[in-house]
């Protein structure tokens, strides 16, 4: 998928921070697809209670002005930051991937576990850090009702979202509803929010507080909220003393924490200013498009590409990502030295239809794919049928080894799927690499 990102966008994102740290290692593993929408612990707790709730912080707010702090991205170190709050009486909004509960370097499910029992809120913030508005709805709906059943799954229900990067548009807005999210942090570097915003699926902030900012200027954030009677809702990433543009040095944090507890506001999460029950997850709507299909996004198991499966890996084979890609960052690429090589098969995860799409309209559907490889490849294909179970895999015809970028598209007869499956497999020993996948 080529990707046309906006430059408004790109400055935003400059400005605002929001990144993610880019240098922890995958997980080993990812959540699954669909889970119950009200097992376990809730992030739903108490919502300003804690043990030492007599503070000024936690009370209504006399003016009406409302504080949040919010953290993103569930990085391991805001366990602390959470810490601070409890002990004075106060909760935060922490806004995590459900794919990378259990990273190196990102909060674990015990760990958020115990927050929300402390009455933090666990916020969803897409599967893979994802730019939203560069997405086909599809894809948003995989990152973000994905995401949310991927929260639901690990125990918490999810009432609120932020945007990463603060990218936002219409579409996306959209989707987070449907998700059934009850409001969404978006854009930053705005004036204070109003308690009753009039678009909570874009709800506005200021800059993100980093290592540039002074405490005075995150005051001013709270003291501009309080001038209007409005809604400061702060963001925060990691905490650490010179860790980079987006860590807050703790003697900043809790300074601006125990100032907090002085003023005449009050400190709630994002949720409870909003107000309701947190909504079902909705249903899985299966997808029309190939969802990852320029195998950008690695938050699966083994490494794997979401949404992609592999079968039949063994010692005479193997699957990697590579760079060099058509488009995006990364092609995959399989090997094959031994026998059999078309039982190495990297093909969209059969699923329910969180991954596997729904081919449209009564035609033949069109599989299509570029490749380059050193053997003959062809396209394996299965489809699921309307009860739910997923045939054997059909090959198609051969397509030609070559080196430089070329498309194979194969039109095969399909008794009225309602999911497909299909990838690419080598015909003889040897390696082909792959990118951009499609389903027409
Ligand atoms: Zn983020």
């Amino acid at each position: 998928m080529r990707r046309v990102v906006a430059a408004a966008v790109v400055a935003i994102a400059l400005a605002a921070g929001c990144g993610n740290p880019g240098t922890a290692p995958e997980p080993s593993a990812g959540p699954t697809s669909a889970g119950p929408t009200s097992a376990g612990p809730t992030s739903a707790g108490p919502t300003s209670a804690g043990p030492t709730s007599a503070g000024p912080a936690s009370a209504e707010p006399a003016g009406g002005a409302v504080v949040s702090l919010t953290f993103d991205d569930g990085l391991r170190r805001q366990e602390q930051m959470a810490r601070e709050l409890t002990e004075r009486g106060m909760a935060g909004t922490f806004y995590v991937h459900s794919t990378r509960v259990q990273a190196d370097g990102y909060l674990d499910r015990a760990q958020l576990t115990r927050m929300a029992r402390a009455g933090h809120e666990i916020g969803g913030h897409t599967r893979t850090h994802a730019r939203l508005p560069e997405l086909h709805p599809d894809e948003q709906r995989r990152e973000v009702c994905g995401d949310r059943a991927g929260l639901a799954a690990l125990g918490f229900t999810a009432r609120s979202f932020a945007y990463p990067f603060h990218a936002v548009d219409a579409a996306a807005e959209a989707v987070v509803e449907e998700c059934g999210y009850s409001s969404g942090r978006g854009r930053a570097g705005a004036a204070a929010e109003r308690t009753a915003p009039a678009d909570p699926y874009n709800l506005r902030t200021p800059l993100s507080v980093g290592a540039r900012t002074t405490l005075a200027q995150a005051q001013e954030y709270v003291i501009a909220a309080e001038r209007r009677k409005g809604w400061a809702i702060l963001v925060f990433h990691d905490y650490c003393a010179g860790c980079g543009p987006l860590g807050v040095d703790p003697e900043l944090f809790t300074g601006l924490l125990d100032w907090l507890r002085g003023r005449a506001v009050a400190v709630r999460t994002v949720g409870d200013v909003i107000g309701g029950d947190a909504r079902p997850v909705p249903p899985v709507r299966a997808p029309s498009i190939v969802l990852n299909a320029s195998l950008e996004n690695y938050f699966g198991k083994e490494g794997l590409p979401d949404c992609w499966q592999l079968d039949g890996r063994s010692a005479k084979a193997t699957f990697g990502r590579v760079a060099g890609a058509r488009s995006g960052r990364w092609a995959g690429r399989v090997e094959v030295t031994g026998s059999d090589p078309a039982r190495l098969r990297l093909a969209i995860r059969q699923d329910d239809g969180a991954c596997a799409p729904t081919p449209g309209g009564t035609e033949a559907p069109a599989l299509s794919v570029w490749y380059t490889s050193t053997a003959p490849v062809r396209f394996a294909v299965s489809t699921r049928s309307g009860d739910g179970v997923w045939a054997g895999w059909t090959t198609g015809p051969e397509f030609p080894a070559t080196r430089a970028w070329r498309q194979a598209t194969w039109k095969p007869r399909l008794p009225d799927a309602a999911g497909i499956s299909f990838g690419l497999v080598l015909a003889a020993p040897g390696q082909a690499t792959f990118d951009d996948f499609a389903l027409r």
